[in-house]
């Protein structure tokens, strides 16, 4: 239950005065929906008000906070020109002009003879001093409304950083005084605040330094905030270990079939993440672990194998995908393996209906099925095992952690292997994993040609296509990736539309077209024709990005290439990876291209290596857009920054493992403290069943 304590924050920000209709929607596309995401809305500069000369020695361009008489009012004479009242005081007069501006609202807010504080930013025309739509304008003994210091938020139209200010501060009184979660020696060496007064100082900041990511105030949130974070994770991973699980340990018989049945030999990296897998599956505890490898690295055939242990030991295994395509790569890959070796792996998606499901349903129940390979939405809802004992979650970043969580609170206590093709630089995996053990396949097999890449601008458009037209003559099957216009599928869309229709008029019916607006049996159809090779050409969005396999496609094009991610980019060039053949890719840029972009392109054409990828685009990015947390769930941070806190996470992560070790049930009085702070951060989502009580 949440702490009553939070109750305020935790109200839709419609209880805000002042937050009608139009402002509600505005600040939800802003902040969030409620109280508590207003607080983490942190100013980015400030506008200092504090300046107040006498008109005549203002000095132009600063932002002046004067006192003034009202002496007249000039009414334009046409519609362009602006609505002029003169104001003095003892040094001189000043023009202040509004455009558009209604006579009758001036008239009162200025009335002629009264005095005001106005602010905002003085110049000179002529000689005059002159003050353009003033930011305030208040009688003299409202002049402390006036912000001497004004926090400057980011904003959206139609909102401005006047109401944003009074509305944020609105919100500010309701955080209460918090008992401190921190420990107090530790605050007292950071020279932190309380928590309260280093929210308040950092949305009432005195300095530029106060709104610096490392100011005490910012920094002591961050810290709350990753805190939160790694304390969610360690108790999630107490829990799962805690739970004891089943002893694992084939007698090998299946595994060395399957082994002899192989064209290759397993690499030593392969080997080296089997053997963690195996300890983890003997030990008499339940195994939470992830297995990262690059696209092609063979992930596959050690999820197999490690299934086969379970399936030795008589038990059943699964793997999931994120996808039916996906799924059906893996049956196609583990099917016929495991049918040589008389073992039973079926697929089960949501095409797979009738009188076939049931069958397959009643066979899983009966104990007759080893495997099963389907998605992660079916198994969830649907499906009864007679004795499942492993499960390998092929994630391809797109499960989210809270999803994650989820599954490992199941009722049934199997072991689970996590597997992901994204390369996540370490502070990563302890942002999203915490201290989940990994084990890395850090090394593809060998032999493997290298992909060809080059960057070439957009001009070069025709000539690519030329090219094009000569390779696909030879018989090349190849990718065409459109554009990331912006955040909305609709408009990707239009721009792989308009790609296709003008690659037909050239390659006619070898072009085909696949998005992700398509029905799954569409793209199917889609993909089977480029498989068969029916197609040669094909113009996709970014749904390709996610594991499918055509050996034989060996040339990836990828246009407006600036606009993907570093992952994103490795992903969709690890499709034209999977054969022995030479492959090419080619990156298409378009003007004008940012010094990061440049970078980030130049460093796709140096490297192959995932990792080394992944720990560059956290240096040039920061971490919340490396996984595209658009797809993938991962913990986007609100105020903590990868790149600069990274020490305060290392921190935080150890002690979380303390809080643990001492107070593993948030009993302490610390412990109460920090359960507030869960909350706070909104971690009770992914911790329902654990914080009872
Ligand atoms: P991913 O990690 O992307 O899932 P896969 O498991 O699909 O990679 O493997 C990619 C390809 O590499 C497959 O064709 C697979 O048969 C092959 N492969 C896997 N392990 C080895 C190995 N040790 N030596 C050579 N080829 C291998
Ligand atoms: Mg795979």
């Amino acid at each position: 239950m949440r702490p009553q304590i939070l109750f305020p924050l935790f109200t839709d920000i419609a209880s805000l005065k002042g937050v009608g209709a139009r402002y509600e929607k505005l600040i939800k596309k802003l902040c969030g929906d409620r109280v508590v995401n207003m607080l983490w809305h942190l100013p980015y500069n400030i506008i200092d008000r504090t300046y107040q000369p006498q008109i005549a020695f203002a000095i132009d361009g600063k932002i002046a906070t004067i006192r003034a008489k009202v002496v007249e009012h000039d009414a334009p004479k046409t519609k362009k020109q602006p609505y002029k009242v003169v104001v003095e005081d003892n040094s001189g007069q000043m023009i202040i002009n509004f455009f558009k501006v209604y006579a009758d609202s001036i008239a009162k807010n200025l009335p002629v003879g009264e005095e005001r504080v106005i602010s905002g930013r003085v110049e000179s025309f002529n000689g005059i001093k002159q003050m353009t739509h003033p930011d305030y304008i208040v009688r003299p003994e409202d002049a402390e409304k006036i912000i001497g210091i004004e926090p400057v938020y980011p904003l959206t139209a139609g909102l401005s950083n006047k109401m944003l200010n009074k509305l944020i501060r609105q919100a500010l009184q309701r955080v209460a005084d918090f008992p401190e979660w921190q420990e107090h020696n530790f605050v007292k060496e950071h020279h932190f605040l309380p928590f309260r007064e280093a929210l308040l100082k950092a949305h009432m900041p005195k300095t530029l330094d106060d709104i610096s990511p490392n100011s005490p105030c910012r920094s002591r949130l961050a810290y709350d905030e990753l805190l939160a974070n790694q304390l969610t994770l360690a108790i999630v991973r107490q829990k799962v270990k805690k739970q004891s699980g089943r002893i694992l340990k084939g007698d090998g018989s299946l595994r060395q079939k399957i082994l002899a049945a192989l064209p290759f030999t397993l690499t030593e990296a392969q080997q080296k993440a089997l053997n963690e897998i195996y300890q983890d599956m003997e030990a008499p505890f339940r195994m939470l672990r992830l297995l990262q490898g690059d696209v092609g690295s063979g992930k596959t055939i050690v999820a197999l194998l490690s299934m086969l242990n379970a399936v030795e030991c008589g038990f059943q295994a699964a793997i999931m995908a994120p996808t039916e395509i996906l799924a059906k790569q893996h049956m196609e890959t583990i099917a016929p393996l495991c049918s040589a070796i008389g073992v039973r792996a079926e697929l089960l998606t949501g095409k797979v209906k009738g009188k076939i499901r049931q069958q397959i349903l009643e066979d899983l129940a009966a104990g007759k099925i080893n495997i099963l390979i389907g998605t992660h939405a079916l198994f969830v809802n649907t499906v009864t095992f007679k004795d499942l004992a492993y499960i390998v979650v092929d994630e391809q970043h797109r499960f989210g952690v809270q999803q994650r969580l989820a599954l490992t609170a199941k009722g049934h206590t199997p072991d689970i292997l996590v597997m992901t093709a994204t390369p996540i630089p370490r502070t990563l995996v302890l942002t999203a994993y915490g201290d989940m053990e990994y084990s890395k396949i850090d090394k593809v097999p060998e032999g493997r040609k290298p992909v060809d890449t080059r960057v070439l601008p957009l001009s070069k458009l025709n000539e690519m296509v030329s090219a094009l037209q000569r390779k696909l003559a030879e018989g090349c099957r190849a990718y065409w990736v459109c554009p990331l216009v912006e955040e909305s599928e609709k408009t990707d869309l239009a721009a792989a539309e308009e790609r296709y229709a003008s690659l037909q008029k050239i390659f006619g019916h070898k072009v085909g077209l696949i998005h992700g607006k398509m029905k799954e049996n569409e793209k199917d159809a889609v993909m089977e024709k480029f498989k068969q090779g029916q197609i040669s050409l094909l113009v996709a969005t970014t749904v390709i990005e996610v594991g499918v396999n055509v050996p034989e496609a060996t040339i990836m094009i990828i246009e407006h290439a600036e606009r993907f991610g570093l992952a994103q980019l490795h992903q969709l060039r690890g499709r034209i990876k999977r054969g022995f053949q030479a492959s090419n890719c080619f990156l298409m840029y378009g003007y004008p291209l940012s010094e990061t972009s440049r970078q980030r392109l130049n460093i796709m054409r140096e490297t192959e290596d995932g990792f080394i990828i992944a720990e560059k685009d956290l240096e040039l990015r920061g971490g919340g857009e490396i996984l595209g947390t658009r797809q993938s769930g991962f913990s986007e941070f609100k105020i903590a920054d990868m790149q600069l806190h990274q020490n305060l996470l290392l921190t935080a992560n150890k002690d979380a493992k303390m809080i643990m070790a001492a107070d593993p049930d948030l009993k302490s009085p610390r412990g109460q403290a920090l359960r507030i702070l869960l909350y706070l951060f909104e971690q009770d989502d992914a911790l329902k069943t654990y914080l009872a009580g």
